[in-house]
């Protein structure tokens, strides 16, 4: 799934963990962008396909393999291995929230206690973690290609997922039903009493009814997009892809998305 999409998935879930935690306007925007963080996180696997890659991580590493290898291999740090599993979505939270104390610890005067720093910043762990998750999610449906799926349970060498419901981009319906589940939890407990004194109830509600209607989108998609290793049919399936996206959205909005997508630096 497009990276757009997935850092928009944790910062959805982020905006109902968000209702079960205390604190200022400002705490509460950083617990969100946390969420966005998590969603964004897994495919900094993809950075073997970065042009200077093999000139800089390649040669520090001492790599025998060019980043375009590394990538659609079976490396712990290939794209849908490691950085796409349950395990490093705990262990890299709990490295970004102690790098996070660490350096507050430095720079503060004060002598600041590990175990209320920690208590204190938990939700962002929590929050980075359902963020992670929700990449991981998404993903799940895209197709096997040459790995399989993701190492959800790595180090097993089990992969799981890639049953090719839906494209790799292209997935406008979804992008749409996760920024309406954004905008409807940020707004309508400012505008409603009611809803604000149920804020917990109303954006799980929301966000509940999102994965569902997500899911509705995923199962009835019209083409199939499944295939293993590489497939003769890459231009044909993104093709379809869109023309899917034309028929559930109509005209008038997909020709909206699709203007909007040809306005983005990345696959969307
Ligand atoms: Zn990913």
């Amino acid at each position: 799934m497009d990276i757009l999409t997935h850092a928009l998935s944790g910062m959805a879930v982020a905006t109902c963990a968000v209702t079960f935690t205390k604190g200022k306007a400002l705490r509460k925007a950083k617990v969100i962008f946390t969420g966005a963080l998590g969603g964004l996180l897994p495919d900094i696997d993809a950075v073997s396909m970065w042009s200077r890659f093999d000139s800089t991580f390649g040669a520090l590493f001492n790599l025998s393999d060019t980043g375009r290898v590394i990538y659609g291999s079976k490396f712990w740090y290939s794209h849908h291995a490691f950085f796409h599993s349950l395990l490093a979505s705990v262990l890299i939270g709990a490295l970004i929230i102690l790098l996070v104390y660490m350096f507050r610890h430095i720079s503060s005067k004060k002598k600041l206690s590990f175990s209320s720093f920690i208590q204190n910043h938990f939700i962002y762990f929590v929050v980075f973690v359902l963020g992670y998750w929700a990449h991981l999610a998404g993903d799940l449906p895209t197709p096997s290609s040459v790995w399989g799926g993701i190492a959800f349970l790595w180090p097993s060498d089990d992969y799981i997922g890639g049953s090719g419901n839906i494209w790799w981009w292209n997935n406008y319906d979804i992008f749409l039903l996760i920024f309406c589940c954004i905008v409807i939890n940020l707004i309508m407990p400012t505008i409603s009493k009611r809803i604000r004194a149920n804020k917990k109830v109303f954006t799980s509600v929301v966000l509940f009814v999102t994965l569902v209607l997500i899911l509705v989108q995923v199962n009835t998609r019209q083409y199939d997009y499944a295939y293993k290793g590489n497939t003769t049919k890459y231009a044909e399936m993104e093709q379809n892809s869109k023309k899917e996206q034309e028929r559930i959205l109509g005209k008038k909005l997909y020709r909206l998305m699709d203007r909007f997508d040809r306005s983005m630096k990345f696959h969307f």
